[in-house]
């Protein structure tokens, strides 16, 4: 059977790949742990549930109108980019997606043509590669130095623009590093970009889960230049523990949005509309839910990172946002006979029963990602077993 060569040599995701593999463990009566999903573990909050449910008893189940959003979701949007950012957009600057990853896609297919570059910084989420590829787009990686927490310095950046750079893809707080860049770091970077005719998609899903005081500021809010080639990204997925419900937007300027629209009206018509409205709910009503599980996330954090920097052998940049941690394993790889992530993560999880990502996917061979959004029982126990494999398979062959 002959399938489109764009999409055999698309990856699958790996993230996904190892939920499913731990999953199938589970299934199986197996005791894993699984440190591999990148959703909060907690319910979507009540008074979001239930602005679902009644939108659905009250009818709200034909198709969303219009396909790019409900102007109460975009104006919602609107309202809390202005609260938290001191951003103005309008409600036509808003597209309503079907998860950040929707909206990701289609902004990269909205201002990628073919043989274009995309500056994707390492580590950096699995999808985005993908995507640039799939819109025949080129993947420009670059690697910001470990002492920096592997963030990108502007001299690194300016680096490996070219002519045929389309876009330049930021995520703070970053999957997979969980490493967030400071107000200052994002108007450097802004300084290299900010006069170029290139957009930036700014990946901000993890915006309210900082810790640790963290500070950062939004792409778009560094100045009018920024403004204006910003493309400002975000979900519902994070924030509001709302991964199934498949929420999301951009937002940004006016001819970027309207492409994505028709990309949108062509393809899925839109997120489902009952789906609209509860978020509309979850942007406005009292954030307090955001606030507490933020610092269940930044209590966990710290205790994961306390716990990985203590194994011989590991290293990780210390969390400030989201909820992962990234630590480099690769002093073990010798020792523990391995060859890189795939295998460190896959025997980790046939043998001690621990699922963690293969830092591979994210650029990083010599990193694996440990997502902390579980429980602390489960964080306790899953380091246990990864600190004890360590251990004894580093001890010498007889
Ligand atoms: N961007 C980043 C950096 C992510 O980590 C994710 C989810 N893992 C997404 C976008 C997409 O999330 P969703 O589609 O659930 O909004």
């Amino acid at each position: 059977m002959k399938l489109a060569q764009r999409v055999v040599k698309l990856a699958e995701s790996a993230t996904l790949a190892v939920s499913a593999k731990a999953a199938r463990m589970k299934a199986d009566g197996i005791d894993v742990i699984g440190f591999g999903a990148g959703e909060p573990d907690f319910d979507t909050p009540a008074h979001i549930r239930q602005a679902g449910i009644d939108a659905i008893n009250a009818g709200k189940t034909k198709y969303p109108n219009p396909a790019s959003g409900l102007i109460a979701t975009k104006k919602a949007v609107c309202e809390r980019l202005r609260c938290d950012h001191g951003l103005r957009y309008e409600p036509e600057q808003v597209i309503i997606t079907s998860g950040g990853k929707d909206a990701a896609y289609m902004a990269i297919h909205a201002v990628i043509d073919p043989g274009d570059e995309a500056v994707i910084p390492a580590p950096y989420w699995v999808s985005y590669p993908e995507m640039v590829q799939l819109a025949g787009g080129v993947p420009v990686h670059v690697h910001g130095p470990e002492q920096n927490d592997y963030k990108l310095t502007p001299k690194l950046l300016e680096s490996v623009i070219t002519d045929r750079t389309r876009l330049v893809i930021l995520n703070s707080p970053s999957n997979p590093s969980g490493v967030t860049y400071g107000p200052d770091e994002i108007r450097a970077l802004a300084s290299v970009l900010q006069n170029r005719d290139l957009f930036v998609l700014s990946d901000e899903i993890y915006d309210r889960l900082l810790h640790d005081g963290q500070k950062t500021l939004s792409y778009a809010s560094v100045s009018d230049a920024a403004y204006r080639q910003a493309l400002t990204l975000n979900s519902a997925s994070k924030t509001y523990a709302m991964t199934g419900w498949r929420l999301g937007y951009a937002a940004g300027p006016i001819e970027v949005i309207k492409a994505m629209a028709k990309l949108q009206s062509q393809s899925t018509s839109g997120a489902a509309t009952f789906g609209q409205i509860a978020y509309a709910t979850a942007l406005s009503a009292d954030q307090g839910v955001v606030e507490t599980m933020r610092a269940e996330f930044e209590r966990r954090g710290r205790y994961m990172w306390q716990r990985l920097t203590g194994i011989p052998g590991v290293r990780c940049p210390k969390p400030t946002g989201a909820f992962y941690c990234f630590p480099n394993v690769s002093a073990t790889y010798a020792r523990l006979g391995v060859t890189g992530s795939i295998q460190f993560a896959s025997r980790l999880l046939d043998e001690a029963r621990v699922a963690v990502v293969p830092g591979e996917a994210f650029g990083m061979d010599a990193h694996v990602r440990l997502s902390f959004a579980t429980n602390m029982e489960q964080i306790t126990k899953g380091l246990d077993r990864l600190e004890t494999w360590i251990q004894r398979c580093g001890q010498p062959k007889k």
